[in-house]
């Protein structure tokens, strides 16, 4: 049985003192609902404060982003090693770092390979453009980012994937409950593939675009989605818990 996870990725929102101020609003909450990983993924300046009010508690913490290198001359950047001392999992490949700070397979599989050899979680993302999906190439584009990431990892049963159409994120425009389901189903089957059966079965493929406390259900009631990567929704508490909760109630 794969255990549902719901991950709030904060992106580049809240000042320390708001992240404190959010992280007391959800901790109590949180924490009580059982039957689903709950992790927060604020920004880097936070992590330390975020942790420290999460101690002793079920809620997971999480980074945005590391570079692939341990240590030296790489001004303003972040290392795997400095964030395994804090959190469990990272994500990697967000669209955004995709699109914006141009990483490419490469980077993203370099990232991958050095999050895994110090123990962090990966959080992989993939997903295709509007303009991918629209001519049909949703399944060529996700295949590919999936054999330029995974080649030759260790450790894959702690990978978690989150299947991300990037014309989802941040628009208001999600993807369907069955879209999503198709697309994470075909995903499996290509990890089945590419690191086998077992690990195909264990390994959680999450749902991120959009997700609200008002579609949620859509989404959890799929049986390939195994959760979901949560952006705008999860800087507003209430609807960030009540999207745990109905994941909590649906897959119990
Ligand atoms: C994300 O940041 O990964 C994301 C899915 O954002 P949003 O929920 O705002 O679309």
């Amino acid at each position: 049985m794969r255990v549902p996870m719901i991950a709030g990725n904060w992106k580049m929102n809240t000042t320390v003192g708001e992240a404190i101020k959010l992280v007391s609003e959800l901790c109590q909450g949180l924490d009580k609902i059982g039957n689903v990983e709950k992790v927060l993924c604020p920004p880097f300046v936070s992590l330390t404060a975020v942790r420290e009010l999460i101690k002793g508690s079920s809620i997971k913490l999480g980074a945005q982003n590391i570079h692939f290198e341990p240590k030296g001359a790489y001004t303003g950047e972040i290392s795997p090693l400095m964030i395994a001392d804090l959190c469990e999992f990272v994500i990697i490949g967000h669209s955004e770092r995709r699109q914006y700070f141009h990483e490419n397979g490469e980077i993203v599989s370099k990232k991958l390979t050095a999050a895994l050899a110090v123990g962090l979680k990966p959080i992989l993302c993939i997903g295709e453009r509007l303009k991918e999906n629209e001519a049909g190439r949703t399944e060529e584009v996700v295949t590919e980012q999936l054999t330029s990431s995974l080649a030759g990892i260790d450790y894959p049963d702690d990978l978690v994937i989150a299947y991300e159409p990037v014309w989802a994120i941040g628009t208001g425009k999600a993807a369907t409950g069955e879209q999503a389901n198709g697309t994470i189903g075909f995903i499996r089957r290509s990890i089945s593939q590419l690191l086998g059966k077992s690990t195909a079965q264990n390994i959680r493929i999450l749902y991120g675009g959009s997700v609200t406390a008002a579609n949620t259900a859509e989404f959890m009631n799929q049986p390939e989605i195994d959760g979901a990567l949560v952006g705008g929704a999860s800087l507003k508490a209430a609807e960030f818990l009540s999207i745990v909760k109905q994941t909590s109630e649906l897959r119990r």
